[in-house]
């Protein structure tokens, strides 16, 4: 598909955006589960349920209730891995995160999205981060002209480059129904040993059940092995780990994966923004092993505010750890 159509698919829709100030809009092509090549495109957006019972206004949490228009292509892909997305903007770290565990290849940029307020993408930590997540992630990043129908590389990656990670996100294949959903977050609870996990029951391309599971983790392209010292630096607003439930969504579009929405677990209670993705993927029901644990007391609000207004359903399932001796 053509970089300046898909670019210009993205610019046409920019304007329906429903944020007053910040209007954004992004397009993603790829191939889908079955090879067939699909896009999407997306603006910045409240999901409804979020703008209807909460507002525009109210933070949940410490999120604001918009999904980026980056991720919001990435929660509606078929299929993310491989994928390019084209942006009218200049993108913030998190959706350079969440783009690094869906697999995106490169990034297409609007070149008028660099004349706008340079304040505001200082302030998004555009050159300082995003680029770096890209950087090491091994996405490559272009400034795309529609005019002119030219494309400036801003990064290129190797196509031989593959993101070292010490700990990726596991596709297992498990029992179908409540019960394969069940062994799975035991065993689950047994391989993370402590350490707070998402995972889902999902169905793979082939139709086959799988679960995809996943722990806190780097952004692919950082281990905490070789680069303890930058992941130990957290800005105010950005952090470059990825959180559980956040790269559970990431990596089953990367990898096309149905998940069944009726199953999704989390070990603790998940972030303010994990909860908001959450509800732009159309989760309505989270079953969490405890409640009352979480990275910081944010999420536990977000979860209260989204419990309240009926917005998603929160359940205990008794989390089974291996007692160590
Ligand atoms: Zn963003």
């Amino acid at each position: 598909m053509d970089p300046y159509q898909l670019m210009q698919s993205a610019v046409d829709i920019v304007n329906d955006s429903a944020h007053p100030v910040n209007k954004i809009a992004a397009a993603l092509a790829g191939d889908g589960p079955s090879g067939h090549p699909f896009s999407v495109a997306y603006t910045n957006y409240w999901p409804l349920p979020i703008l209807k019972r909460i507002g525009p206004d109210r933070r949940i949490g410490n999120a604001s209730g918009t999904i980026h228009a980056e991720t919001a292509c990435i929660l509606n892909a078929p299929k993310s891995g491989g994928a390019r997305v084209f942006i009218t903007d200049p993108f913030c770290p998190n959706c350079a995160k969440n783009m690094a565990e869906a697999g995106i290849r490169a990034i297409y940029i609007d070149h008028k999205g660099f004349d706008k307020d340079f304040s505001r993408r200082r302030n998004e930590h555009f050159e300082d981060m995003s680029m770096y997540i890209c950087e090491v992630a091994g996405i490559s990043v272009y400034e795309i002209r529609r005019k002119e129908r030219s494309i400036t590389p801003i990064l290129e990656i190797s196509p031989d480059y593959t993101p070292p990670e010490d700990n990726p996100a596991q596709i297992l294949s498990c029992s179908a129904g409540k019960r394969g959903f069940h062994e799975a977050i035991a065993d689950a609870h047994a391989f993370y040993e402590g350490t707070p996990f998402a995972l889902a029951a999902a169905h793979d391309p082939d139709g086959a059940p799988v679960v995809i599971r996943a722990s806190t983790h780097p952004v692919p392209g950082l281990t905490r092995e070789t680069d303890s010292a930058l992941l130990e630096k957290t800005g105010e607003k950005y952090s470059y780990y990825l959180e559980p439930l956040n790269r559970v969504m990431m990596r089953s579009r990367r990898h096309g994966l149905a998940v069944n929405p009726q199953f999704v677990y989390s070990s603790r209670m998940p972030t303010s923004r994990e909860q908001v993705n959450a509800v732009g993927a159309g989760l309505t029901r989270l079953q969490i092993g405890n409640p009352n644990d979480c990275r910081d007391t944010h999420g536990i609000a977000a979860a209260h505010s989204l419990a309240e207004k009926g917005i998603i359903t929160y359940r205990t399932l008794s989390p089974r750890p291996k007692n160590k001796p």
